[in-house]
Formats: C-alpha cells, structure tokens, sequence
C-alpha cells in the first residue's frame, strides 16, 4: 500500500465527461489499496474567462477580491469529480483551501504555500477510507482569513505541497502529454520521452518555458524531496501502462546518466548591441541599473572590444514583450552612458542544452560550437553555467540549429 498525491491540470477535467475518465484513474488506485489525495485544476480555459471577468469588471481591481473570483474554478471542479467517484462508489470529499487549511503568504494572486495541515486527511484515510479531492491553486492567509492563489498554473506546486505534507510516496502529475521529452517533439520528431530527469534539470526546462510543470512545484518537489511523476490521464484509466511517464528525481536516482538531457529553445527573446560605449569603470552599471528599475530581465550579456579598438560593444538579450520598453529605457540614459550607436534584433532564437553530466564532462560546449559552425549558423552570443549552456542564434535557423544538436548529444530516438 502506498500513499500518493495524484493532480489533474485543465484539459484532463475540461468537462463531465474528461472528469469521469479523471474518477476511473482514481478508482485504479484505491482498488489496489492506496491512499490518494487528489489535486485539481480549475477546467480549462475557466481561469482565463474569470481573469478576464475581473479586468472588465474593473481595470484596477483589489487584488483580494481577484483571488475569490479565480480560486472559484478549482472548487466547481473539486466538486464534481467528489461527486463523479461517490457515483462509481469511491468514498470521496472536498476540500477548498481554506478548509484544511493550506495557509499562505499573504501576496495575492502570487501568494506561497507557508503550512498544509493534512492531518484530517490522514484521519480520514484510515477510518473510512475516503479519497480527498482538493482544489488546487488556492490557499488562506491566517491573519486576514482571506483567500489567496498561487499564481497560473500554480495547483502543480498545491499538488507538491500536499504530497510533502502527507509524506505522500509519489506526486503523480496528470497531464495531457505522456511525459518531459528530450526537445519539443512539433520540432524535432525524434524527440524521446525521458524516463527519469533530475530536478535541477526539470528546473531549468520549466524556467526556460517548457510548460509541463510549474517553475515553483520543481523547487519545492527538489527542496522537500518528493518524487514527482509526470504522466497522461488520456492513457487508459484501466491499463495505463505503470511506467509511462517521466520521474523526476534527485540525481543521485538516475543510474545511466547521459551527458545531455534536453534542449530547450524560446523565440520570445530580443537582443539589443550598444556600440562604442566608452571602456571606463561604471557603464555596466550606467546600462543594467535603469533596466533594472524598468523591471526588465536582462539575460545573456556579451562584451567586446568596438571595431574602433578604443570602445567597447555591449550586447545583451530581453524578453521579447520588453524589446521596445528597453531601448527606450537606453536611449533616455544615452547622456550618462556615452554611446554611438544602438542596435536591436528580435529574430533571434536563445537555444539551451542542459545536463547535470556536464560538470563532470569537459569540452560539451565546443562540440556544439563546431557542430553549428560546419552548418553555417553564427553564434551572436553564448552564456554557460553549471549544468547548461545557451546560444543565441538567427530565428531562421533554430529547427536546424536544435535537430543538429539533438543528434549530436545522442539524444535522437532509434
Ligand atoms: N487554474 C489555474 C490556472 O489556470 C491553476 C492551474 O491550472 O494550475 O492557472
Ligand atoms: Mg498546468
């Protein structure tokens, strides 16, 4: 017998019928003895039609009352599939936030999991063998009583949280793909699923855009040790094969390390060059520290001596959505920074290869350098750390650009 925490995103509960399907799985698992506690999602698109009703309903609203308005999708689907397994004979329950209570920081809309008491759960589990259907996304804030939510796609990190609280033995994360892949498989159609990633790997593909988990449910899934199991509730709730999915898992559980697990790549990126800026103590600082208080997130910068040999270019890369806010923001501290010219380019691709293996392994990078050069793509800058690196590349050439290095790291499937 085990104890697991299983969570339903949007399109696994987008209406009655998914949500029977949803109950099927749940049924599986406590027919072969297990103690489940169920997190869901708000049905999809509902998220979206609430934050749009608060925005029309007032363009500045109180902050407080956007989170009783958003919270309220996950409790109709809580509800529901409560309903949809008593009516397949599986003992079940509800529980909003509040009701356990899963309190939480008091910053609304993107409020953090302080404490989930589990202990009614528990209870529950033993003496009548009664499944908790819990809505994701949301909490309470103890001193004001208020209900508060996690942030988009924050019932990943609910679903996490619980399973730490109830010392669950798995989060199985159900979702509408079977698993990580190595790469987007719309791009590359060799692209594997991964049996097991690392966290800090997980991390990086959430934080450079991949969507199957929240950013934050990977932190604290790392920090609280719980094994998440990413896998697809359109699998068959009967015969759904036990293996199919993508643990993600601390390093140390991952036998057959590979020097590379996947590649990422985002075209929401922009690069902004700042030529002949004056080479003296303090540009940096003159250029990054009005960004900064713009609150726009610089990424990759790249240093280099100007053509002239006196002055130096600085090239660094935004967010797409920030490219025209940014060069604003320079061209106002033109007088302190001291410039000839700016450039931009917003067809530009940041392509990513990550692997914990390559603190262990020298020379990862260059292979990839080489391998771009023989196909004539230009490298317009380049960060590393740890355990990835990162290129920025022409947008034209990303498909060839991930393909080449996804054959080249040996992730191609046979
Ligand atoms: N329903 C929320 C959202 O759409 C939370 C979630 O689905 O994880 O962002
Ligand atoms: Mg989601």
């Amino acid at each position: 017998m085990a104890r697991l925490v299983m969570k339903f995103g949007g399109t696994s509960v987008a209406d009655i019928e998914r949500i029977r399907n949803v109950a099927r799985h749940v049924k599986r698992e406590v027919d072969a003895g297990h103690e489940v506690a169920v997190v869901v999602s708000a049905m999809s698109g509902t998220t979206n039609r609430l934050v749009e009703w608060c925005r029309e309903a007032s363009a500045l609203h109180d902050a407080r009352e956007y989170d009783t308005v958003v919270a309220s999708g996950e409790q109709v689907t809580s509800g529901l599939l409560a309903i949809a397994l008593q009516a397949i004979g599986v003992a079940a329950r509800s529980w909003q936030g509040w009701q356990l209570p899963i309190v939480t920081s008091e910053a609304h809309a993107s409020a953090r999991i302080l404490d989930v008491n589990g202990d009614e759960l528990v209870k529950r589990f033993l003496e009548r063998k009664e499944v908790a259907v819990i809505s994701g996304f949301q909490g309470v804030h103890s001193d004001t009583g208020r209900i508060t939510t996690l942030g988009r796609g924050g019932s990943d990190t609910s679903a996490v949280a619980i399973a730490a609280a109830l010392k669950a033995d798995r989060c199985d994360i159900y979702t509408d793909v079977d698993g990580v892949y190595t790469t987007d498989p719309r791009v590359v159609p060799r692209a594997r699923r991964l049996d097991r990633i690392a966290f800090e790997e997980m991390l990086e593909l959430a934080s450079l855009g991949a969507k199957v988990l929240q950013v934050r449910s990977v932190e604290l899934g790392m920090v609280r040790q719980v094994r998440i199991f990413v896998r697809s509730s359109f699998d068959p709730p009967e015969s759904i094969d036990p293996h199919k999915g993508t643990l993600i898992c601390a390093e140390e559980d991952i036998v057959e390390q590979e020097v590379v697990t996947g590649i990422a790549f985002s075209k929401d990126e922009a690069q902004i060059s700042i030529r002949n800026v004056q080479d003296k103590p303090g540009v940096a600082a003159n250029i990054f520290g009005p960004l900064a208080d713009a609150n726009i997130n610089v990424d990759m910068i790249v240093q280099n001596v100007s053509a002239d040999g006196a002055t130096t270019d600085l090239t660094f890369t935004v967010p797409a959505a920030d490219f025209e806010r940014a060069k604003d923001t320079i061209s106002n501290a033109r007088a302190q920074i001291g410039y000839a010219r700016l450039d931009g380019a917003t067809d530009v691709t940041k392509v990513s290869v990550i692997g914990v293996g390559m603190r262990s392994h020298a020379g990862v990078a260059a292979r990839a350098f080489r391998s771009l050069a023989e196909r004539g793509i230009n490298i317009r800058a380049i960060t590393t750390s740890e355990i990835k690196f990162s290129l920025l590349i022409d947008a034209a050439y990303t498909e060839l650009a991930v393909r080449t290095l996804h054959s080249l790291y040996g992730l191609d499937k046979s």
